[in-house]
């Protein structure tokens, strides 16, 4: 083994997928220090998932990014559902929108998933020194119990090494060849499928091998996380495992350029045949359209074995789809990437060890990717537990907070699979002949669920638990209760919802979300209503002056050598008038002042018409009464801890004291 000093980090992050980049993202940004590793020596750069949520939409957006995502992907608008008529003839039965108007200020799109990893890729680059290492792999994993307790402590020891290029490259790779039918195929995703065997046994074998001490490093961190995927070697450490349906369905997928007289092809279609089976179009970015086919179900195969492949190629995913678009004909000459791929609907029985080490992604779940929701709820985990960690590692935070990884993750990790349960079932079966026909799926119960699904798919359904991080209203957290009637339309437990707001020093329009970055604050966002109400402005007084005092609970938490906005940021949205108030004439805890940079002109907003996009109507929307007004808490990833009287300091202070350390020190200084 080693034979170096190790390495002491903060936190350790196995596999560079989506989870793992979204984490190191997140850590980079509130300066955490991380490593983050990949047994794979390069990035993929087509094919794999490629769905993104409006909820991702606006993650993306909280980093930086989303435009770019947006301007690059396809938009998905319309979804259209063709069955077959009473003669059996495919025909169109149905179409609603893709994204549930209203829902986001985003709409459901695709682009690969090397793109996506792409933009973390970048936006690491540009905001930490954080870079992944590739062709890096763990062999050796031990964890001190003694330490587990002390989250200053590091618990966790283990074993790097770093392996010889062609070990790390992937074979098939790339492969440009052109098939008996004159057909061009660029690359197979078959190297990345869980179709072929996991080879990280192997990869751990030769490089101890080798045994070349320049190769090998230990390291020591406080926190390990596994983002290593389905076949997680971090899971297989921690002895835990995934339950749930012992069935794997296989699925092939086609992106190609497709030409056909197929009339749908440009919109997201679920396409039931008589006899032959259903088939989901997905229309991409560069003229490509994606295929997705169940092909077959195995039962699960214990041990590592798999089941045979070889059967599985470009053709006979492209027959059973002309089987499926019967009377209508498909075809191609350009193909992008297509794979086999074998997946189960199980959940992982633990997230995380003490705490310190925790699982994420297809780590700990796996589902059909009908829904395009592995890729974003994968993702999701992480963006969950980043802020956490770093609240911790800094010491802004009690390590209990931690907990609510689990709880918060697992819960949506099993509806998701209840979801794709339902789904899967009216997605495969055979339409119906006629009510009487029980084996078959109703297509009218096919269309409903999929319209009740879609809120569930976009990602905003997501509505977490009561904890010491959301108190909800009807469930006591320290006694602390939500009144959720002050702001009907601000949901506890759920991401805060955006509308239009316009800066009350420069009347540019801002969406709400676009004021909560993720920078790693607490929000709080204070609704006053109508400040030119002698009482409300002088409850909005009495506010300031608590939140501006010298020992209230946002000095008290903040580290003393650092701006008083940087760990719980005040933001105020007034009712309006803009032009009847003045900024100077608010509590200075509103806009805090500073001595070599003046007041703060971004922290007071309000709700009134702007001079080019209308009126955002935030006031109505939120559900908040201008006579009477709220305040909100809103956690470093959006989602809303507390609802309740504007004024109401107290229970502010009590909820943040539930979880929170006095910063008497220098510790989160350094
Ligand atoms: P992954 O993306 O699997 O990333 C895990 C990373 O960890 C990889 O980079 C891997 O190299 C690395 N790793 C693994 N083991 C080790 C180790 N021991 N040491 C170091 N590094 C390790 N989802 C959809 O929504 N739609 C789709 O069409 C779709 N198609 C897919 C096709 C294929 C072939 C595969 C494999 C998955 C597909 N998915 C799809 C699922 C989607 O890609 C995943 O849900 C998503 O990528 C999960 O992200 P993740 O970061 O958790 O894991």
């Amino acid at each position: 083994s080693a034979t170096a000093a190790p390495d002491y980090i903060d936190v350790l992050i196995i596999g560079a997928g989506p989870a793992g980049l979204m984490l190191a993202n997140w850590l980079g940004r509130c300066g955490v220090k991380t490593r983050i590793v990949d047994k794979r020596g390069s990035k993929i750069y087509n094919g794999q998932a490629d769905g993104l949520q409006c909820r991702t939409l606006e993650i993306f957006d909280s980093f930086g990014f989303a435009d770019q995502a947006w301007k690059e992907s396809n938009h998905m608008l319309e979804i259209c559902f063709w069955n077959p008529d009473e003669q059996g003839r495919l025909r169109r039965s149905g179409r609603i929108p893709d994204t549930i108007p209203g829902i986001s200020r985003f709409q459901q799109v695709v682009l690969h998933q090397g793109r996506i990893e792409r933009f973390f890729l970048d936006s690491i680059k540009e905001h930490s020194d954080i870079s992944v290492e590739r062709g890096v792999l763990p062999t050796e994993f031990s964890f001190d119990d003694a330490k587990a307790a002390d989250f200053e402590d590091y618990p966790i020891s283990v074993t790097l090494r770093t392996l010889s290029e062609e070990e790390a490259a992937p074979p098939q790779q790339q492969q440009h060849h052109r098939s008996s039918t004159g057909r061009e195929t660029v690359s197979d995703g078959l190297f990345r499928s869980n179709l072929a065997a996991d080879d990280t046994n192997e990869l751990i074998q030769a490089a101890e091998k080798r045994n070349r001490v320049d190769q090998v490093e230990l390291v020591k961190a406080k926190f390990l996380i596994g983002c290593d995927g389905a076949h997680s070697w971090v899971r297989r450490q921690l002895g835990y495992v995934l339950e749930g349906d012992s069935t794997d369905y296989i699925w092939g997928v086609l992106d190609i350029i497709p030409i056909t007289d197929f009339p749908d092809i440009r919109q997201r279609c679920a396409i039931h045949s008589a006899s032959h089976g259903s088939v989901m179009v997905i229309p991409r970015e560069n003229k490509l359209v994606r295929l997705y086919i169940q092909l077959q179900a195995t039962e699960h195969e214990t041990g590592g074995r798999k089941a045979d492949r070889s059967w599985i190629t470009p053709e006979v995913i492209l027959q059973s789809a002309q089987r499926i678009l019967h009377p209508y004909k498909l075809d191609y000459t350009y193909c992008d990437w297509w794979t086999g791929y074998q997946i189960g609907q199980r959940v992982g029985n633990e997230f995380s060890l003490k705490e310190r080490v925790f699982l994420a992604g297809d780590a700990v779940h796996t589902h059909s990717p009908k829904a395009g929701q592995g890729m974003n709820v994968s993702m999701q985990d992480t963006y969950n537990l980043g802020w956490k960690i770093a609240h911790v590692v800094k010491g802004y935070s009690d390590g209990s907070i931690l907990k609510t990884y689990q709880t918060e993750r697992r819960q949506i990790a099993l509806d998701l699979i209840e979801f794709d349960h339902r789904f899967s079932r009216l997605f495969s079966g055979r339409p119906a002949k006629d009510i009487l026909d029980e084996e078959g799926v109703s297509m009218e119960e096919f269309q409903a669920a999929f319209e009740k699904g879609n809120e569930f798919a976009s990602g905003t359904a997501v509505d977490y638990g009561p904890s010491i991080l959301v108190a909800k209203t009807d469930k006591s957290h320290e006694n602390i209760v939500s009144k959720s009637n002050l702001a009907t339309g601000v949901l506890v437990g759920k991401r805060m919802p955006s509308f239009k707001v316009l800066n009350q020093s420069d009347a540019r329009p801002w969406h709400l979300q676009e004021l909560l970055p993720s920078t790693g604050r607490w929000r709080l966002l204070v609704f006053p209503g109508d400040l030119t109400n002698p009482e409300t402005k002088q409850r909005f007084g009495n506010l300031g002056e608590k939140l501006g005092a010298r020992d209230s609970f946002i000095r008290r938490f903040t580290p003393p050598s650092q701006p008083v906005d940087s760990v719980i940021e005040v933001l105020t949205v007034h009712a309006g008038p803009r032009i009847s108030i003045e900024l100077q004439d608010l509590p200075a805890a509103f806009h805090p002042y500073d001595e070599k940079l003046g007041w703060d002109y971004w922290k007071v907003f309000v709700d009134d018409q702007s001079y080019h996009e209308g009126h955002g109507q935030a006031y109505a929307k939120y559900g908040i009464n201008p006579a009477h007004g709220a305040s909100v808490i809103v956690r470093p990833d959006q989602y809303v801890s507390w609802v309740g009287e504007m004024d109401n300091y107290e229970e502010m202070a009590g909820f943040f004291s539930g979880f929170m350390k006095e910063q008497t020190n220098t510790k989160s200084e350094e």
